[in-house]
């Protein structure tokens, strides 16, 4: 009877913790099991990004869409285990297409070599898809709108380890308004997911010194990756 007892207060207690969980993952922005991306279990994670991408389509959803060359909705290893998440494409970016191909893209190639991968082991995507014109910062209701669907990317990959590069994409991302300085370095979460922030490879470009940083927090990357099998 004792035992019976134990046993609806632990399920009690299990049912409690489950319901906080969900409601702290649908706060965070995921949405587990969403019928619009997972129609069928067993398709590949390719597959569901492509239809991804055809959501966004021609996408005319702000005015990002009116200057743009070409949408960057991101590339890589659709099962990555790490995946990196920029601010905006560039201007070379937006000509080719492609995330992270200019100056600071070969910064990041570099970055992610020195912890054993290729590029093709991970994913890289930006937190809005159309260059904002001159390269200034996005506006607040232009990652409103995009967010989406790099979440709806990240529900599809569920990597390991998701890298922020930089201030934008790190507060966009976690919803917060602490500083890159402060935030860096430090694992964080995004639903389950563990997130590191480190600096733009922009910034590493003119403030070579920071690079020590971002190679600390790389290592810390590296080091969890090791923790979990393949
Ligand atoms: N900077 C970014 O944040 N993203 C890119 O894709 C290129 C440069």
């Amino acid at each position: 009877m004792t035992q019976t007892l134990r046993s609806q207060q632990e399920l009690t207690d299990l049912l409690s913790s489950l319901k906080k969980y969900v409601l702290s993952q649908k706060l965070s922005g995921i949405r587990f099991f969403s019928p619009d991306i997972r129609k069928e279990e067993y398709e590949p994670n390719s597959v569901l990004l492509e239809r991804v991408r055809e959501e966004l389509g021609d996408c005319r959803r702000c005015r990002l869409h009116e200057k743009r060359k070409h949408i960057v909705f991101g590339e890589g290893n659709p099962d990555a285990r790490l995946v990196f998440v920029g601010e905006a494409p560039g201007a070379d970016e937006d000509i080719q297409g492609h995330p992270f191909v200019g100056k600071a893209g070969q910064l990041l190639t570099k970055i992610v070599n020195a912890i054993q991968l290729k590029r093709s082991d991970v994913y890289i995507a930006n937190i809005i898809k159309c260059r904002p014109p001159s390269n200034r910062d996005p506006e607040e209701d232009e990652i409103r709108t995009c967010i989406p669907f790099l979440k709806k990317q990240l529900e599809v990959i569920r990597p390991h380890i998701i890298c922020t590069l930089g201030r934008i994409a790190a507060q966009a991302l976690l919803v917060t308004d602490t500083g890159i300085t402060k935030l860096r370095g430090n694992f964080c979460y995004y639903g389950d997911i563990k997130v590191m922030p480190t600096y733009h490879p922009s910034y590493l470009l003119r403030n070579q010194d920071k690079k020590k940083e971002t190679w600390v927090d790389m290592q810390m990357v590296q080091k969890e990756l090791g923790r979990v099998p393949k």
